[in-house]
This record gives structure tokens, C-alpha cells and sequence, in this order.
């Protein structure tokens, strides 16, 4: 018996190992990881972790857990091509590994920027050695250019201002956040970082990078302006790590394409996490999401697909993000919204934006009201749409309603 190889330590990976265990799996399980350290959570890299030369990575599940679970973990572990036909996978250096069932979990990575060349001081954010980097030289850090006006841009932002750098941003859009958060959060959030002192500059573009003896020094921008610049830090979005699935020939679509099963197109290789596209059973659409949320239900749900049970994916997506004093929450998926409301108020810096299609609740935001994400997930978990008048009572009011 080959048991199951799990591909990718992070969280997906670790969790798919773990409720394999959980759900009553007794054979060989081989959880493989390209990184050296213990598996460990990614979101506190850009919260905390970089402006804290004390912090330690926060492992995902203690070493005993492993070996208590006869999960077989290989750190350092590169895995280079899945052989289909022998179902097998060749790994970096020489070796194999046979497998019944495969878990693909190889999460995405960042995109690079053409224009960065190989110069040093620029950065991008996915592991904890990019952390370490980032973190060795924001100690002496005067200036810093983010560009991207995303969550892990505007998280290190906030945190990178917190230790007292002169901080830029650059966003090519005329808004920060991306379409999918509504505008009046996206326009609080830019207010309140150039409340801390980051300079926020939207629908202006990075032309060219200036440096000195092999060091980013400046940062030309679409206006002309040069920003003095130590730091470049890229966080410009994330691209999804499929090679090994393309090239062994899966069905590929903005990511491993899976069912509601977690299975791709080989039935015995399954595909989790950042780097699974599926049909979202909450649009009928096709969706690949980047969050603790996603990685963690997928995983949950592989294991159970593993051990022969028919339940389709079926969780209510969200999300976090803290960025300076803002602690945001999403839950649903609100790209189609044609109607919001707003409860509370954006100079309180606590509100929420209810997003409706149609008459129908698809998902809420909100800014320092966790009462408010914590119901929402249970309303939207329930398919219960409430009348403008409960959101207006906030929470005891939807609290009583979904009672
Ligand atoms: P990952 O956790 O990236 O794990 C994939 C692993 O597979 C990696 O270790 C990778 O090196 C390894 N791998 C890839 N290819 C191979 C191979 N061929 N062989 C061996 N190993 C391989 N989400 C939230 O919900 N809230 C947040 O606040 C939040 N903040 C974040 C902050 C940062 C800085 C980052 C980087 C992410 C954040 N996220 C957040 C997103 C969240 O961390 C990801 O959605 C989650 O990690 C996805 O899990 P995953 O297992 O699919 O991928």
C-alpha cells in the first residue's frame, strides 16, 4: 500500500493530513514540503512577524503532532514531475515516491515585476524566509515604495509605518483593494493609512527603478516623480502553482481544476487550497480564493472524498485582514453585488457594508464589527436574507432574527 502523498506543507497540506488521521485513515500518509521549517501560518508574516525581530515563525501543529499521527513529513522535499502512468512523483535530486492518492496543496506564489531585474532590496512576501528578509532590513528602513494596493501590500504598509519608514504606495487602479470591496471601505481604508502617514497614490504606475551599485536606490513613477526608495516590496497579486498538474496533463483553468469533490480531472489526484479553481457552490461560477478559510475546508473535504463519502464542498468562504487599526472581515463572495447598505459609521472606524444581488444576501464586510461577520456567516451559511430594517438593529437584531 503507496497510502496517500500530500504535496505542499502549508496550510492546506498540513490540514489535509491532519483530517485524514481525523476521518479514520489508516495507511501511509507522506506529507511532502519544498520548505525547511516546520509548517507555519502565513497570515501574521505581515502583520506582526516583520516589525518584531523577536517574533518566531507560529508553527501550523507541533512536532509531535507528525509523529503522533504517523504522518510521514519530508521537509525540504522538492517534488518535480508526477509520473501519471506509474503513479508516481519524481522528486529534486534524485528519487520517487509511489502513490495511491495524491493531494496537490502547492499553494501560489507572488508575481514578479519585469521592470525589478535582480536588484537587491526588493522584496515580495509568501514565506517566512521572504519575511526574514523584509524584516532584516526594515530595521534601518527610511523609505519603502509598496507597490500594489492590495491586502498584503496595505498590511505591510501599516506595519512598516508602525516602525517609523516613510512609506508609499502604488496602486495602478483609481481605487485601492481590488473591485470586490466596496468602495466606501476601499476609500476609508486609503483615508485612514494616510491618517498613520503612508503616502497612498492611486491610478499611477511604477516606470522605472533607479539603483546603486546593484541596490534598488528610487522609484520613478507615472507622474514623473522620483521616490526615493530602500525597500521596493511587490505585492501585486499571486499567480497559482499548477506546473506539475499541467504538466502531467490535468485539467487546468485559473488553477487545478477540481469538482465539488476536490478531484481533478485524474480522479485519484486531488487538488486543495490557493491552487484549486472549482465551481463555487454559492455562485455556480468558477473561483480560485486565497484564504486560511479555503485552504483549511478544502483539505477537510479531500479527506473525507479520500475515505469514499459523496459530500460536495459546501463552506462559507471568508476572510480577514488586518491592516494598521482596521481589523476587515469578509464573508461571501460579493462580485456580483448591485446593492449595499451601510450599518454604523466609517469615522467610528466600525461599520459594515451588506452586499445584496438582487433580494438576496451575498456578503458582508466589515470594519472592527466581528458580531457582524460572526452572524453573517452564520445567515449566509443559512441562505437567510435579512430586511434592511434587522441590519439596522445590528447585531441583537440579526442575532434574534436567525434565533
Ligand atoms: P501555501 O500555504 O502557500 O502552501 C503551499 C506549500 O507548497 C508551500 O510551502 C510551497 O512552498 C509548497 N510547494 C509548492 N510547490 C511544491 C513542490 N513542487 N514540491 C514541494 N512543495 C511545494 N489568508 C487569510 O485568510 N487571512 C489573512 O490575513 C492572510 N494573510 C496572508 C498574509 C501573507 C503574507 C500571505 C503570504 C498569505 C496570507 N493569506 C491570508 C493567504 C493564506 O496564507 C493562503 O491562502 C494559504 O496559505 C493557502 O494555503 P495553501 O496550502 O494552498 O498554500
Amino acid at each position: 500500500k503507496n497510502g496517500v502523498v500530500i504535496v505542499g506543507a502549508g496550510h492546506a497540506g498540513v490540514q489535509a493530513a491532519a483530517s485524514l488521521r481525523e476521518e479514520g485513515f489508516d495507511g501511509p500518509v507522506v506529507l511532502l514540503g519544498d520548505e525547511k521549517e516546520l509548517p507555519y501560518h502565513k497570515p501574521p508574516l505581515s502583520k506582526t512577524f516583520i516589525k518584531d525581530a523577536k517574533a518566531k515563525p507560529q508553527p501550523l501543529r507541533g512536532e509531535v503532532f507528525y509523529s503522533g499521527n504517523a504522518i510521514d513529513f519530508r521537509p525540504g522535499t522538492n517534488v518535480e514531475r508526477i509520473d501519471l502512468l506509474a503513479r508516481r512523483l519524481e522528486l529534486a535530486g534524485g528519487g520517487g515516491l509511489s502513490f495511491d492518492r495524491l493531494i496537490l496543496a502547492t499553494g501560489s506564489r507572488p508575481r514578479t515585476l519585469p521592470l525589478a531585474g535582480d536588484l537587491d532590496g526588493i522584496f515580495s512576501l509568501r514565506s517566512i524566509a521572504d519575511a526574514r528578509a523584509i524584516r532584516a532590513m526594515s530595521g534601518d528602513c527610511q523609505d519603502a515604495v509598496i507597490l500594489g494596493g492590495g491586502f498584503i501590500g496595505l498590511e505591510i504598509a501599516a506595519t512598516l509605518r508602525a516602525g517609523g519608514c516613510n512609506v508609499t504606495v502604488i496602486e495602478a487602479a483609481d481605487r485601492l483593494l481590488g473591485r470586490a470591496i466596496a468602495p466606501v471601505i476601499a476609500a476609508h481604508v486609503h483615508k485612514r493609512l494616510e491618517s498613520i502617514g503612508v503616502r497612498v497614490l492611486t491610478a499611477t504606475t511604477v516606470t522605472r527603478l533607479e539603483s546603486q551599485n546593484g541596490h534598488v536606490s528610487a522609484a520613478f513613477i507615472s507622474t514623473g516623480e522620483r521616490l526615493p526608495a530602500r525597500m521596493v516590496i511587490v505585492g501585486i497579486g499571486v499567480v497559482p502553482n499548477v506546473e506539475l498538474a499541467e504538466m502531467a496533463g490535468l485539467a487546468i483553468a485559473n488553477g487545478i481544476r477540481v469538482d465539488r469533490q476536490m478531484r481533478t480531472s485524474v480522479p485519484e489526484i486531488l487538488a486543495i487550497g490557493d491552487a484549486a479553481s472549482y465551481p463555487h457552490w454559492f455562485t455556480g461560477m468558477d473561483v480560485r480564493l486565497e484564504s486560511v478559510q479555503n485552504a483549511t475546508d478544502h483539505a477537510k473535504l479531500a479527506a473525507r472524498t479520500i475515505l469514499g463519502h459523496q459530500d460536495a464542498y459546501s463552506a462559507v468562504p471568508w476572510f480577514w485582514s488586518d491592516i494598521g487599526d482596521m481589523k476587515l472581515q469578509m464573508v461571501g463572495l460579493t462580485g456580483t453585488s448591485n446593492r449595499h447598505i451601510v450599518s454604523g459609521e466609517p469615522d467610528d472606524n466600525r461599520f459594515s457594508v451588506y452586499h445584496f444581488s438582487g433580494p438576496k444576501l451575498i456578503g458582508i464586510e466589515s470594519v472592527n464589527r466581528p458580531a457582524d461577520h460572526m452572524i453573517g456567516r452564520k445567515m449566509l451559511g443559512l441562505g437567510f436574507t435579512p430586511t434592511d430594517e434587522m441590519i439596522a438593529g445590528g447585531a441583537p437584531a440579526l442575532k434574534a432574527a436567525i434565533a
